[in-house]
């Protein structure tokens, strides 16, 4: 799923979808999956209720090209795991966020600063020979990185409480809103609850 002017949201594996949850919840009461309707009422009330490790049944695997800034953020959830591409070992990539509420000659001028960063560390990387651990240095916040993010159903849903909120800053958000059109195709009982209930999102 496209985000942003170069970025996108993969969901590249999935272990576990609705009826894992409903499988292992349902342990609690020493009962298997039952009606449609009542395996639904389950989840709607494991939802509201807060009562959340039956969804880390759940695990999703996503592939994410995003600005560092935007990187930065998202990274700050510690439950779940990340493998990042390194620009100690890679060189940089020129591409870099560009916001699409720019115009004119403000969108020029954000693209010359930095194309001229580029310049800058390129030259650093050939001429000088200057390791890339040092010369990136000198690259802007808004640098495309690409990682993997492995996490389960619960942790999911607390990453797309926080960062769903009006309060979050719009580029996360946008991600945050393609991982959730992600998750609704493999677990749409499980997310279309939590999106209704919790986020208020739509209905
Ligand atoms: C709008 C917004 C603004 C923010 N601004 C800032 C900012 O200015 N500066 C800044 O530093 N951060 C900021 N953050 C990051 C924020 O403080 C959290 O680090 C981030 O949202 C991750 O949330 P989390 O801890 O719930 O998630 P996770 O790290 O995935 O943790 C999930 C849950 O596990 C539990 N948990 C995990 N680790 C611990 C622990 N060590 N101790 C106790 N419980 C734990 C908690 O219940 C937690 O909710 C901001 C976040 C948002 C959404």
């Amino acid at each position: 799923m496209k985000v942003l002017n170069n970025g996108f949201v993969e969901l590249v594996e999935y272990m576990g979808q609705d009826q894992a949850v409903i499988r292992n919840a349902r342990r609690c009461w020493r009962s298997e999956a039952k009606s449609e309707d009542s395996d639904r009422k389950l989840l709607r009330h494991l939802i509201t209720a807060g009562h959340k490790t039956p969804f880390e049944a759940m695990v999703f695997t996503f592939d994410v090209k995003a600005p560092l800034f935007v990187a930065r953020q998202w990274f700050r959830h510690r439950i779940g795991s990340y493998n990042e591409e390194s620009l100690r070992y890679c060189v940089a990539l020129r591409d870099y966020y560009i916001p699409e509420n720019l115009e004119g000659e403000l969108r020029e001028a954000w693209i010359a600063q930095n194309e001229s960063a580029f310049d800058f560390y390129e030259q650093l990387v050939t001429e000088h020979r200057l390791p890339k651990e040092q010369a990136r240095s000198v690259l802007p916040v808004g640098i495309y990185t690409t990682f993997y993010w492995t996490v389960n159903g619960s942790s999911l849903m607390n990453f797309l409480q926080l960062r769903l909120d009006r309060a979050a800053q719009k580029e996360i958000r946008v991600y945050a809103q393609a991982v959730l059109e992600l998750v609704k195709e493999v677990a749409p009982i499980s997310f279309g609850i939590f999106e209704r209930e919790v986020l208020k999102l739509s209905e």
